[in-house]
């Protein structure tokens, strides 16, 4: 017999989807109106607003995907990228790669810059790049790598493309809310993101993005968008000016109402209020973790604070912990990928999940877990050393 189902309350620290917020279920649960009801094109307007400021952008052409972050990507590559061009593609994590399978599918030429994986891309090696590919159009790198906890200079990256006169494709799925990001400032021209992560809202929309210079390449396409759903000339029609609302597919409506919320909760706080909070939350993790005598991968400079990667300790298993931690605190928190998998934790503190309580809760249950399982750690040192951290 099947019955209804209740999941259970989990605490999530993986790599997203993050905590979500009572505020943001409720609104979740509120009365579903017609997608072209008056009322939910205000709101839509007003959807489109909120997120101008969480990108920090005037660019008119800012709205909601409905579907996934690797929807959002998809949708800045068959827009920009027609058959024939060459796309320089950076590649320090997962998602690197999924950008080279997108340029592969438009017809285009990937160059592919390679950095390892707990490393930020290299400038240098995107500038030789361009200078053995000037033909390049395009330029593609994750801002924030959450396969590795590391952030990428963006800023310098979008000023590189535009000095060679390529567009830039920035994907700032876990970056958007978590730190810096100014889409305006740095000239990047089409920028997604997703809702789970450190905007902490239910998973399933990509907010997008792109500069005015995208939109005329758009406009100026020869080639038809390959996909009809993400094709940015028809969802324009539904989404953007003045006109009427031209129906091109029914907005998932109570979707919208929650990312409403979420980021009507991240204009309350400000982004910059937001931005040190992660870091500080971030700052006492890590203090904690250290004080257990566990050690972080990602130099200090180039950290996620909303996505931490933690080496596990020699003779400690990795599944075994991760397991336990779910088991018995209800706690989630994501294994390694790629060549760090079996090697490394991803402990995310994203959005609403990045609070005092979660920071404290992770540590006390890392040690509860590891002690059971016989592991060799400095014990009872980690929430003091958090704590510290918290009241300096
Ligand atoms: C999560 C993530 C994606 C994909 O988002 P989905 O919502 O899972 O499709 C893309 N890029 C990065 C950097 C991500 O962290």
């Amino acid at each position: 017999m099947t019955s209804s189902f209740y999941p259970p309350h989990r605490t999530l620290m993986g790599p997203g989807p993050s905590d979500v917020s009572a505020r943001v279920l409720s609104a979740l649960a509120r009365p579903t109106i017609g997608h072209l009801d008056p009322l939910f094109v205000d709101l839509m307007d007003q959807i489109k607003e909120l997120l101008q400021y969480a990108f920090q952008t005037s660019n008119e052409l800012t709205l909601p995907i409905s579907a996934p972050g690797s929807a959002g990507m998809e949708a800045c590559f068959v827009n920009l990228v027609s058959p024939g061009d060459t796309v320089i593609v950076c590649q320090n994590g997962v998602f690197g790669g999924r950008m080279k399978e997108n340029v592969e599918r438009c017809g285009a030429t990937a160059i592919m810059v390679e950095d390892s994986w707990g490393e930020p891309v290299s400038i240098d090696k995107v500038s030789t790049a361009f200078d053995q590919h000037p033909e390049a159009s395009i330029l593609a790198f994750v801002h924030a790598e959450t396969s590795t906890g590391v952030r990428s200079d963006a800023a310098a990256l979008c000023a590189l493309a535009a000095a060679r006169g390529a567009l830039s494709i920035v994907d700032t799925v876990t970056s958007l809310g978590g730190i810096e990001l100014l889409v305006d400032a740095w000239g990047a021209d089409a920028v997604y993101s997703g809702s789970q992560k450190c905007l902490s809202c239910i998973p399933g929309i990509s907010p997008v993005t792109f500069s005015p210079r995208a939109v005329e390449r758009i406009r100026n396409r020869k080639h038809k968008v390959q996909s009809w759903f993400l094709d940015m000339q028809l969802i324009m029609g539904y989404w953007g000016g003045d006109s009427k609302r031209a129906y091109h597919h029914t907005a998932p409506v109570n979707d919208l109402y929650a990312l409403h919320e979420a980021l009507l909760m991240l204009r309350e706080e400000g982004l910059e209020a937001a931005h040190l909070r992660h870091r500080r939350n971030h700052e006492a993790l890590v203090a904690g973790l250290e004080a257990m005598g566990l050690a972080m991968v990602v130099a200090p400079e180039y950290r996620l604070p909303q996505l931490n990667l933690v080496a596990v300790p020699a003779g400690v298993d990795d599944a075994a912990v991760r397991g336990a931690l779910l088991k018995e605190f209800d706690l989630e928190i994501g294994a390694g990928l790629g060549a760090l998998a079996g090697k490394t934790w991803r402990i995310g503190l994203m959005g609403f999940a990045s609070n005092e309580r979660n920071v404290l809760y992770c540590l006390n249950a890392l040690e509860a877990v590891m002690a059971a399982q016989g592991a060799v750690f400095a014990a009872g040192k980690a929430i003091p050393a958090a704590r510290a951290v918290f009241e300096s």
